[in-house]
């Protein structure tokens, strides 16, 4: 019988803590430190190879896959205002709880090399975003600079959906198509996490022993309570207050999805019964959810905002980096692009916190820290950014006026 894949990390992270720890007895340290640690560093490096192509293709074909371009204009303007203010009230909610929580604090890994300069004082805030129009955006993504990448790629997929036929179908297409083959790479890459991971955790636990699975379980649980307010009290006070809607009933509506998301760890596979438990269930017009919901599934993701942020300033605390305002403002910013940047797949948030480490010049090696928990976490920002996607539909569908709701307050109580 095939080990399902998180098995097999959560195996290679146990065997990577024994050959560290056997390694150190028996004096072969060396070797796991320079030498197998290469493993890890291809890895490393084939995630990195991934980023710019699934994040054009991913955000291209969310929005061209939207169908007809008459339903922009007001909807779009109203969704992408709840989709970045939903995420924004995620990652500061996150900074927050882990700026309380300090998981990482007193671990102190040290580091092989001192990171190049840990850029993002408040001055190079203004040129992070003047840079976020990019001059030349082929340059940019050949440089791998990822925000103008972003936005001129949501730049390229609106336009694209406003291009006359053939051209729109063709473009459509060649995108659709273009993720498929970099959700197939992607799945392709993951497939040798175990190996990279067992590499990376033997040369940490050589490095710091032992110690370094406290903070670890301490940022699990600091993850899981800022997704639990995010989940539990934010978006239910939006959907009460600002829509008149049933937090509860609309959660019982939703079932389905939010256990098809919990164990697909997957937004875009859960994307056909969100759409049909939200129209079924919880009464919107197909006009509206079929708008918000398959550009939610790749855009707003209020959980992988969230846990990008608390990963990245656990990141800093294990190695003893103190990160000052402007940094962790840097963190807010680039963990909302993101989790813009983010195809709705499995693992795609973990991907995308190479982005943010070099963002403000944190070490790479830290993911290696965070992937053997990644998992669980994965399940649970899965079904928290399909829940936002669902609460964001109600919440459209009521300002649009729709009068077949059944998940409204007054309807209820
Ligand atoms: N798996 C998440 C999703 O599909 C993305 C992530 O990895 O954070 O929504």
């Amino acid at each position: 019988m095939k080990l399902k894949l998180h098995w097999q990390i959560l195996l290679a992270f146990i065997v990577g803590v024994l050959i560290a720890q056997l390694s150190k007895w028996l004096g072969f340290d060396y070797f796991v430190i320079h030498h197998l640690s290469i493993i890890g560093d291809i890895f490393l490096r084939a995630l990195q190879m991934i980023i710019v192509p699934l994040i054009i293709s991913s955000i291209i074909s969310g929005i061209t896959g939207i169908g007809s371009a008459e339903n922009f204009g007001r909807l779009s303007a109203k969704t992408f205002a709840y989709y970045i203010l939903t995420s924004l009230i995620a990652i500061i909610t996150g900074l927050f709880i882990v700026n309380l929580i300090q998981p990482g604090t007193g671990a102190e890994l040290t580091l092989q090399a001192a990171p190049e300069g840990i850029h993002g004082d408040l001055s190079r805030l203004k040129d992070t975003f003047i840079n976020i129009i990019p001059t030349n955006p082929l340059a940019a993504m050949v440089k791998g600079e990822i925000l103008p990448t972003i936005f001129f790629s949501l730049l390229f997929g609106f336009f694209i959906t406003k291009a006359p036929d053939p051209y729109k179908e063709k473009l459509t297409n060649l995108f659709q198509g273009f993720f498929e083959v970099m959700m197939k790479l992607t799945h392709f890459i993951i497939l040798f996490a175990p190996i990279g991971i067992f590499a990376i955790i033997a040369k940490i636990v050589v490095q710091t022993g032992m110690e370094i699975f406290i903070p670890l379980a301490s940022y699990v649980g600091t993850i899981v309570l800022a997704l639990a307010a995010h989940a539990i009290i934010t978006l239910p006070i939006i959907l009460y207050f600002v829509a008149g809607i049933s937090p509860m009933a609309h959660f019982k509506a939703m079932t389905a999805a939010l256990f098809t998301a919990f164990s697909t760890s997957s937004s875009s596979a859960t994307l056909p019964l969100t759409i049909s438990s939200v129209e079924e269930n919880s009464g919107a017009s197909n006009k509206v959810s079929s708008f918000v919901l398959p550009l939610g599934a790749t855009i707003n993701m209020d959980g992988t905002a969230l846990y990008e942020c608390v990963a990245a300033m656990f990141i800093a605390q294990v190695y003893g980096i103190d990160l000052s305002f402007g940094q962790q403002f840097i963190i807010v910013f680039t963990a909302l692009l993101a989790s813009i940047g983010a195809a709705g797949i499995p693992m795609a948030g973990f991907v995308m916190m190479a982005i943010i480490l070099n963002a403000v010049g944190l070490p790479l090696e830290g993911l290696g820290l965070i992937l053997p928990v990644d998992r669980p976490l994965d399940m649970l920002r899965t079904s928290v950014n399909v829940w936002s996607d669902s609460c964001g539909t109600v919440i459209i569908a009521r300002s649009e006026g729709e009068k077949d709701l059944k998940v409204l307050r007054k309807n209820i109580d």
